[in-house]
């Protein structure tokens, strides 16, 4: 075409040296349009441009090998953005060319494509224990947004692996075990089986080369042996077709090397169980064919038994699919037989990458995400007929997985479920982490322990022996096992608390009747215990403090003097600061100052009500559960407190109040309106007091107020 060797003639150094570019145009030429063709030559000037100096450890020019990756992909007869970011693949990480500079020049989806590709390059595999290599194989599944990001990384992996020779062999071979483990695993999970089978036999071929030269050996010679009976069979299955009237094409197949060499490490058979294996593919154009072949095979040699598989009827877990038997050849040689349809055996080769194959008057606007979901959906209808529900199921976990996958300071691969924050991977990590991290570093720098968690960051947790988890962590923890424990170190926090609390009731309501706790004496103490059926004394405190037990009865039980009454009982001392066992009325609201009184609940400690307040009645039939109270001085922390407002019916009188209560040093946690009239409207507010005297400063400012025409804080 004229055109594409004007295009060629134009390629700085285009004549002298080609670097693979003038076969991938003749390539694309058969399926691109000439502008996009355009776009991709303008990527390769600019890619060679910013390549320029850099060479292969082959000797070649850096930029072979992008073209080569790219070649690959026009192969697989890809769209032009995806051709275009394999042939930029490397400027961004290694040369001096911007994402910014690629986004304007050939477009941000282009610019995405190599960002993501980098991303891919930055995260180091480092260890090689199979548990690892499947969660890493995931991790790299869970960072791509766009599949052509993995097709252009298996790419490029692929042409790394064909250009292997030239480095030092302790570095090949970890190369290549990586590929085996990490890299064609995942083109197998998307069903890419000709890049699949090229890792494979390169990897293994990198990693035994010895094994790999006398089973590639093994294989030439019988291969050459075979060859007439194969084009005997071939003409015999094409002549029985041809007589049914099916159409189709069928073809001997080759396996590849390492899965000979994987059959015969894990079957613990001979090289002549697997190579004198004859292998055919028929290819037709529709479903009843493929059946309709099935039985003109069947009726020409004898089928195996056993050995019959229907992958049309129920697809691999890749989206496979094809009818699978074995017959008993001529001579009684096994065969091979594989039959499918055109579509099925595109689909076996390219797998997900048949999802981006470029077509010429389809313009899809769809987002990347979108598209995957579609060739998820077109596998979901391909298995419609009662197939096991896991294949989609898990096709679909590895690119839209629910889990994040992190790495631990040593290179460990822990994965959460998505949303995980710090603290949630500090308790994945150990309990005791997680109950004394007191900051987190995510790749290298400090973050706060709220921070989200994505995909290959590097996470460090800072513990200190002292530290103790926050009650607040629960607000973002995800994790079952981070929430647990933090509720378990409340409780514990808690029961200490009520010990607390219930030796101080104890010892009060002792006082009350001229005792102290220390002058009990152990024996009674102990006696005491043992006729409760408690075993240690911090036992009972914490049922005191509970109000499971009351702390007068009990100290009339220790001194034998059962219901005498009469004493007149002195105050329990409150600071505030016993948020755990001590809670204030949400009917009356007390604060420092209010005269107020204690009443005891079962498991929920001491509840602090105001004299006046109108539940008391209720309790009052209890009395031995009154405790008396009084306040400490100098109480450090504000309280929840209530007013009540009627207010002239103004626009923005809600807001002058507002602002009147903020200036005088209080928070509003909550305002109600509860209910307006013709003129008048009466608001609740809810807001943080120190004591009495500031509350009394803040209602004598808002009564001040001119649209205000009462203020109270008694409430219903
Ligand atoms: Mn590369």
């Amino acid at each position: 075409m004229d055109y594409t060797a004007a295009i060629l003639a134009k390629l700085p150094g285009a004549n002298k040296r080609d670097h693979g570019v003038s076969r991938l145009v003749k390539t694309l030429e058969s399926y691109l349009p000439e502008d996009q063709l355009k776009t991709i030559t303008a990527a390769y000037e600019f890619g060679a441009k910013a390549h320029a100096g850099q060479s292969r450890k082959t000797g070649e020019a850096y930029i072979t090998h992008p073209i080569a990756v790219a070649q690959e992909l026009a192969e697989m007869r890809l769209d032009a953005q995806a051709i275009t970011a394999a042939i930029l693949h490397d400027t961004v990480e290694d040369t001096t060319a911007s994402l910014n500079e690629i986004s304007e020049k050939f477009g941000n989806e282009v610019a995405l494509l190599v960002d993501g590709v980098s991303k891919l390059d930055q995260i180091q595999f480092r260890s090689h224990i199979e548990a690892q290599s499947e969660s890493f194989r995931k991790m790299m599944l869970a960072m791509i947004e766009d599949i052509r990001v993995i097709l252009v990384k298996l790419a490029d992996r692929l042409h790394n692996m064909q250009t292997l020779d030239a480095l030092p062999t302790d570095k090949k071979k970890r190369i290549a075990r990586e590929t085996l483990d990490i890299y064609a695993p995942i083109a197998n999970r998307l069903g890419i089986n000709r890049l699949k089978e090229q890792l494979e036999d390169l990897g293994f071929k990198h990693l035994h080369p010895f094994r790999y030269r006398v089973l590639k050996a093994a294989l030439k010679k019988s291969q050459g042996s075979q060859k007439q009976i194969v084009k005997k069979i071939t003409a015999e299955l094409d002549i029985a077709m041809n007589d049914e009237g099916v159409e189709g094409d069928v073809v001997g197949r080759q396996k590849h090397l390492y899965s000979i060499y994987n059959k015969m490490a894990t079957k613990k058979c001979l090289l002549s169980d697997v190579v004198d294996v004859y292998g055919f593919r028929i290819i037709c154009n529709d479903v009843s064919s493929c059946y309709q072949v099935l039985g003109i095979v069947h009726g020409l040699y004898k089928p195996m038994p056993g050995r019959f598989k229907d992958h049309i009827a129920i697809p691999r877990i890749n989206g496979y699919q094809s009818l699978h038997t074995t017959l008993f050849g001529p001579k009684g040689l096994p065969l091979e037989v594989q039959i499918r349809t055109y579509d099925m055996d595109r689909l076996a080769e390219s797998g997900v990458a048949s999802h981006w194959l470029y077509k010429a008057d389809e313009k899809s606007d769809a987002s990347p995400q979108r598209q995957t979901r579609e060739w998820l959906s077109n596998l979901d209808e391909l298995q419609q007929s009662g197939t096991p529900e896991e294949f989609l199921e898990s096709v679909k976990v590895d690119l839209f997985p629910d889990k994040v996958y992190v790495f631990t300071p040593d290179g460990d691969i822990m994965p959460l479920p998505k949303g995980s924050t710090t603290v949630d991977f500090a308790y994945a990590v150990h309990t005791d982490v997680g109950d004394h991290c007191v900051a987190a570093k995510v790749n290298r720098s400090l973050v706060p322990l709220r921070t989200e968690l994505y995909n290959g960051q590097t996470i460090e947790i800072i513990t200190t022996r002292g530290a103790k988890p926050n009650p607040n962590w629960l607000t973002f923890a995800t994790t079952a096992k981070a929430r647990t424990a933090i509720r378990q170190h409340m409780k514990n926090l808690r029961s200490s608390e009520s010990i607390d609390l219930g030796k101080r009731l104890l010892d009060q309501s002792l006082k009350d009747i001229g005792l102290s706790l220390r002058k009990v004496g152990k024996v009674r103490f102990t006696e005491a215990l043992e006729e409760f059926g408690l075993s240690k004394n911090t036992d009972l405190f914490e049922q005191i403090g509970l109000g499971e037990r009351l702390a007068p009865l009990t100290a009339r039980f220790l001194t034998g003097t059962n219901g005498e009454d009469g004493e007149k009982a002195a105050s329990m001392v409150i600071s505030g600061a016993e948020r755990m066992v001590i809670s204030y009325g949400k009917c009356c609201y007390p604060i420092p100052g209010d005269d107020v009184m204690g009443y005891l609940t079962a498991g929920r400690g001491i509840v602090i009500h105001r004299n006046q307040c109108g539940n008391l009645s209720n309790f009052r039939k209890q009395p031995e559960k009154w405790i008396s109270v009084n306040w400490e001085k100098d109480i450090q922390r504000d309280f929840l407190c209530q007013i009540q407002t009627d207010t002239k019916n103004k626009p923005g009188v809600l807001a002058e109040v507002a602002a009147i209560i903020g200036d005088c040093g209080s928070n509003i946690e909550q305002v109600e309106v509860l209910g307006r009239h013709e003129d008048c409207s009466v608001l609740s507010f809810l807001l943080m007091v120190e004591d009495r005297l500031h509350l009394a400063n803040i209602m004598r400012n808002v009564r001040k107020m001119k649209n205000v025409i009462r203020i109270s804080r008694d409430c219903a």
